[in-house]
């Protein structure tokens, strides 16, 4: 029974319509998803309506750092009444994206701390994309207090010091297909080492097909090659590990404990 924290379910990526995309995970032992609704205030919508009309589906709404550039008054007052719904369980992805540079990086900061006081309004946690912004990116979630709802750390693909930091600021971490990539050996590490209840598998679907799905348009029904490599990493078990992040996941977005963990 995995919990896929982080897939893009949108109609763009999957033209077969997200129910579809559900039921192949189910069959893979998928059985929650949270849908991240960014890029589009259609997309927000759209996530929050397939978690009003399916249970074992939840939303989460934000501004990406790519988008930051593309916010106004007008869409952040729709984005927030959007997060206010109880089927929103966090705020994001937010961050700061310094390796693609989509937005200016002082209107990405800005930005992230907005949503960061929305979290905090709100009281629900924040999902952070940080991508080459390892000093920034921990920076402004301590400035800003972030602490007090805490969240995830979304496709870590950080090292061992910022996990640690991380960790220190309440976020869990959510290990994404990168977790599979030969390469990876910082992010290895991190996964051996984290402490067992900060642990999340992810599929960031329809990016970063893990391996041996590299190169096919990923989809949560893969989360299970994560999972899989983090028990390795952590001489577990998959049926450990699946029970253990599942259980972290709920936890984290305030979801009742699932039954058997
Ligand atoms: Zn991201
Ligand atoms: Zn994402």
């Amino acid at each position: 029974m995995l919990f896929d924290t982080h897939c893009h379910l949108d109609a763009e990526s999957f033209p077969e319509g997200a129910d579809a995309v559900i039921s192949r995970a189910n069959a893979a032992g998928v059985v929650t998803f949270a849908c991240v609704g960014v890029g589009s205030l259609e997309h927000a919508r759209a996530a929050v309506a397939l978690a009003e009309r399916r249970a074992d589906v939840v939303a989460t709404v934000g501004v990406h750092p790519h988008d930051a550039s593309q916010l106004n008054e007008a869409l952040e007052a729709e984005l927030a009444a959007l997060a206010e719904n109880p089927r929103v369980v966090a705020v994001g992805e937010v961050g700061l994206d310094f390796h693609y540079d989509h937005s200016p990086r002082e209107t990405q900061k800005d930005v992230f701390r907005r949503a960061i006081a929305l979290a905090r309004r709100l009281k629900k946690p924040l999902v952070i994309h940080t991508r080459s912004a390892p000093a920034e990116t921990p920076a402004i979630l301590a400035a800003e207090e972030a602490r007090d709802v805490g969240g995830i750390i979304h496709c870590f693909s950080e090292d061992r010091a910022f996990a640690a930091r991380a960790l220190e600021l309440g976020f869990y971490l959510s290990f994404s297909g990168i977790l599979t990539f030969k390469n990876a050996t910082a992010v290895h590490e991190v996964a051996a080492w984290a402490p067992a209840d900060r642990v999340l598998v992810e599929t960031d679907s329809p990016y970063l097909a893990p391996v041996p799905l590299r190169g096919k348009k990923c989809e949560p029904a893969f989360v299970k090659h994560t999972a899989a490599r983090l028990a390795d990493l952590r001489a577990s078990t998959l049926e450990h590990i699946a029970a253990l992040t599942t259980a972290n996941a709920a936890r984290v977005f305030g979801l009742p404990t699932p039954s058997g963990t």
